[in-house]
């Protein structure tokens, strides 16, 4: 059967190419044909000679996702429906701000952890993403956008430190120098709170940005809201964040999505800010997006703004996210 090259990291195209009989610099120019070039087939790759473009096709193909729906919102965010060779369907979403263009993709089809706020959680987890799956989503949105992305977000369908191998190796891939170059402090991932994941995030070198959606105060609330926190309860996940070994200058992201009468209160405030003391963090405040079928609602934006305030005095920045692409259900 034949494997996608799409898959390989430069290190494992370089055994490839060796096993073949060509020298392992014919791997980096392969590499870049895939991530600079963005080609769809072997024949392409013109400065590779043609009988290794010939035993190469015999073994390997590209591989491709096929974008079936893409839909834009007023804000001007695009939503994009990918489906995978098993029929499977994962979603990205591109977010132009600024100077920056942000592609937000999935590491999961489906997801496991059934945070209650969350639409992608009523219908659990399917599967893993291939590491491919993952850079693919990348790959497909640049071409068919033809503009460049900038930054990329591990926030889409799925617990990205849920499937870390897949996970990590794409990220090696896309800070690649000789693939699509995205600076390490251009890429987050953000992560419900799997422990044993975050520090080994942290060993790993990477050096990306973290992203914690906390969301609660208390080990009731969080409980209440994602299920994770049973397993690790929030005094762990505070504990392993406070020995998180962030580079110099770089701040964790902690999310917390509003919810009225849940985990909005002037307590919360207080708690929240006492809870994250001796963290280097930025606080977004992300007001509840409802979607069919949940009864949750986002608190008014007087209250929002109130909380906001209440946190920024104890020496936090904190930000009030804008929804994006709410039409489109992004
Ligand atoms: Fe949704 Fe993320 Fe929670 Fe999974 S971890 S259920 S995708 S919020």
């Amino acid at each position: 059967m034949k494997i996608v090259l799409r898959e390989f990291t430069q290190l494992e195209l370089e055994d490839l190419v060796r096993d073949l009989g060509y020298e392992p610099y014919r791997a980096r120019q392969i590499f870049r044909w895939i991530y600079e070039k963005n080609i769809d087939s072997i024949d392409m790759m013109s400065d590779i000679p043609q009988e290794l473009r010939s035993r190469l096709k015999e073994k390997v193909y590209i591989g491709h996702l096929d974008i079936i729906q893409r839909l834009q919102s007023q804000d001007g965010t695009e939503k994009f429906l990918l489906s995978l060779e098993d029929g499977e369907k994962v979603e990205s979403v591109l977010i132009p701000e600024d100077k920056r263009l942000t592609l937000c993709i999935s590491t999961q089809a489906g997801c496991a952890m059934g945070c209650t706020f969350c639409f992608t959680a009523k219908g659990g987890l399917t599967r893993n993403l291939k590491t491919w799956e993952i850079t693919g989503q990348y790959l497909e949105v640049q071409k068919v956008t033809g503009r460049r992305i900038t930054n990329i977000v591990f926030m889409g369908m799925g617990e990205p430190l849920a499937n870390y191998k897949n996970v990590v190796k794409a990220i090696g891939i896309l800070t690649h120098p000789a693939g699509p170059r995205i600076g390490s402090r251009k890429i987050t991932l953000s992560t419900s709170g799997l422990i044993p994941g975050i520090i080994k995030l942290g060993q790993s070198g990477f050096n990306i940005n973290l992203a914690i959606s906390l969301n609660a105060t208390t080990d009731m609330e969080r409980n209440l809201l994602m299920p994770v926190n049973r397993k690790y309860p929030l005094s762990q996940l505070i504990h392993t964040l406070k020995n998180y070994p962030l580079p110099p200058g770089r701040r964790i992201s902690i999310e917390y999505v509003m919810i009225k009468d849940i985990n909005s209160s002037i307590n919360d405030a207080h708690r929240l800010a006492r809870l994250l003391k001796g963290i280097r963090c930025k606080i977004n405040l992300i007001p509840f997006n409802p979607f069919p079928g949940t009864a949750y609602r986002a608190p008014t934006e007087k209250h929002i703004h109130q909380f906001q305030e209440i946190v920024a005095n104890h020496g936090y920045s904190v930000f009030i996210r804008k929804s994006r692409g709410a039409d489109i259900m992004a």
